[in-house]
């Protein structure tokens, strides 16, 4: 089960295509304004403390994640339309759980009776990189996630979210390279881009994809997002209409 899984995950790899600064959209993406997947609901349904506790895998499903502070929580709720499903941070680090939100969304792609209500989860995973963790809550977040990610069978895609502003930061390079070793297929969100230029958004994750090529023969899909500007949702959005309406693991 687990190798058959595995062997997908790295044919999906092997699918990805080396993408220039700004992804090239495909077809779907290029379709008018109003053709993206609509959200028709989207609710808070439980936050787990182990992949075990989890709600049971009978839906697909896409998690978030990256450092504390990158701007999930914005994210998350620009992307769903719903102002206050996930807790924009005041405290950071106090969520240390992973927790479900249930979507209910109208394809864009298919058109049958079926796809007009497609439940999917989003997952809000707990950030990395806080700086007053104890050693215990660092141990504890990566059994956590590792369990999680890797033993998650419904498990999609995870959105890998890096704040524009910056040049590559270890923490994230890691990550994507743990990612990477354990075939979990992921795609890179560029969060806060209306907070820089898009000189020095375009430069930083042009020095991102430089450090990834150092090592890897194919990059992932990356978009380039502001929660404010409402910027990358279609795409986001798109991107989850194809992977809902594919074969699983495709
Ligand atoms: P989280 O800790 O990763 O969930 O991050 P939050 O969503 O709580 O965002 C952290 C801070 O960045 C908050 O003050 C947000 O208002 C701000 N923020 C998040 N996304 C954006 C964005 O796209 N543009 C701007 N200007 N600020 C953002």
């Amino acid at each position: 089960m687990q190798n058959a899984k595995c062997k997908s995950r790295k044919q999906y790899n092997s699918k990805t295509k080396q993408q220039s600064i700004f992804p090239k959209t495909s077809g779907l993406n290029r379709l008018p304004y109003l053709c993206r997947m609509l959200i028709k609901s989207a609710k808070y349904i439980i936050s787990s403390p182990d992949f075990e506790k989890c709600p049971a895998p009978d839906k697909k499903e896409y998690a978030f994640i990256g450092r504390s502070n990158v701007g999930k929580s914005s994210l998350i709720n620009m992307i769903t339309n719903y102002d206050k499903l996930a807790k924009t941070s005041g405290q950071p680090g106090k969520t240390q759980m992973i927790n479900h939100f249930e979507i209910v969304s109208a394809s864009a792609i298919n058109q049958s009776k079926e796809a007009q209500n497609a439940r999917w989860y989003l997952v809000d995973l707990p950030g990395y990189g806080f700086a007053k963790v104890s050693i215990r809550s660092r141990r504890r977040w990566e059994q956590m996630i590792e369990g999680y990610l890797r033993k998650r069978p419904n498990l999609e895609m995870v959105f890998v979210l890096i704040d524009a502003r910056h040049t590559p930061q270890k923490l994230d390079l890691d990550f994507l390279n743990q990612l990477d070793k354990w075939e979990i297929p992921f795609a890179m969100i560029f969060t806060k881009a209306d907070k820089e230029t898009q000189t020095v958004v375009a430069k930083n994750v042009r020095l991102f994809l430089d450090r990834l090529r150092k090592t890897w023969q194919f990059l992932p899909q990356h978009f380039v997002s502001s929660a404010t500007k409402k910027l990358g949702r279609d795409k986001i959005l798109t991107l989850i209409d194809e992977k809902n309406e594919a074969p699983k693991g495709e």
